[in-house]
């Protein structure tokens, strides 16, 4: 079978009756761009940045941020390297960040949160962002939001770091910009939130986890824990109906997005685009060209 799945190299990941699907991978470092394309996916759709924070005991400087993303962007050629800013917090907790204790570290200082707290982070990273996005196809992703205001506020420190490179001279290219559905609030206001990005991407995993109130680390609460609930199905319709209302398009990078089971269903809702793991692209591949 494996080696059927290898005949699909190249092939369109397009359905029977030519609805054609971005089909593209997740990373979690520089070193999985090998798989990505062995795997043969169309771009990256969702770049985990926190192994950059996570392999250090120091911050990770602007350079050595821009280093990874600037060779990630080069190995995918043309192809599209979507980065998500950093999502600590909650599971990931990185010593020298001195985070303090938290009751409830998912419902906590998390994500986004920590990036518009500690804005000289965030900079640095935004910095690094732009000026890899010379060197290839780089879009930017923020995880965690919930509300309008923090994105107003994003895209507000994003100009002031465009117009610094621009004044030291430093080449930046053009940077698609997109944000995580993966709050039920961001689900709610989709409406508005399309107005403001150029994407969606649903992250589903956390998006269970904050609508059924089920801790997504928590083994225990697996029989609980139902990716295809009715209220999260509803959420993706809702999510991808107002995307498009607002002219964004809307992809899906949680696991939810290599369940072949699904795989109909969010096509008929309208899904632009699926970012899975290398490995399951093929798989994927297959199972779109059969629908
Ligand atoms: C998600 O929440 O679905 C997601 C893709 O992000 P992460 O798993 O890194 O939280
Ligand atoms: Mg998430």
């Amino acid at each position: 079978h494996k080696k059927l799945l290898q005949e699909l190299k190249g092939k369109e990941t397009v359905t029977t009756s030519g609805k054609k699907i971005k089909l593209y991978a997740n990373i979690g470092s520089v070193e999985d761009v090998g798989s990505v394309l062995q795997n043969d996916a169309e771009g990256v759709g969702l770049f985990r940045s926190e192994f950059l924070y996570l392999q250090e005991n120091h911050y990770p400087t602007e350079e050595e941020q821009f280093n990874s993303y600037r060779t990630v962007a080069e190995m995918m050629g043309r192809k599209k390297v979507i980065i998500r800013t950093l999502d600590i917090g909650a599971d990931k907790q990185i010593d020298y960040f001195n985070l303090k204790k938290e009751e409830n570290p998912a419902l906590g200082f998390r994500a986004i949160r920590i990036c518009l707290t500690r804005e000289d982070i965030f900079k640095t990273q935004l910095r690094a962002i732009y000026r890899a996005s010379a060197f290839g196809n780089i879009s930017i992703m923020i995880p965690m939001i919930t509300s309008k205001w923090e994105v107003d506020k994003v895209k507000e420190i994003i100009c002031g770091v465009k117009n610094e490179l621009s004044s030291d001279g430093i080449p930046f290219g053009i940077v698609e910009f997109g944000i995580m559905i993966e709050t039920p609030a961001a689900v709610m206001i989709s409406e508005v939130l399309a107005e403001q990005v150029d994407f969606f991407s649903i992250g589903t995993n956390d998006l269970t986890q904050y609508t059924l109130a089920i801790d997504r680390q928590n083994p225990s609460l697996d029989r609980f824990y139902d990716s295809h609930h009715p209220a999260i199905l509803r959420m993706l319709q809702m999510t991808i109906e107002n995307g498009h209302k607002g002219g964004a398009w809307v992809g899906i990078c949680g696991e939810l997005g290599a369940d072949v089971e699904v795989t109909e269903q969010l096509i008929k809702m309208g899904i632009d685009e699926i970012s899975v793991s290398p490995s399951m692209v093929f798989p994927l591949r297959e199972k779109i060209r059969s629908l």
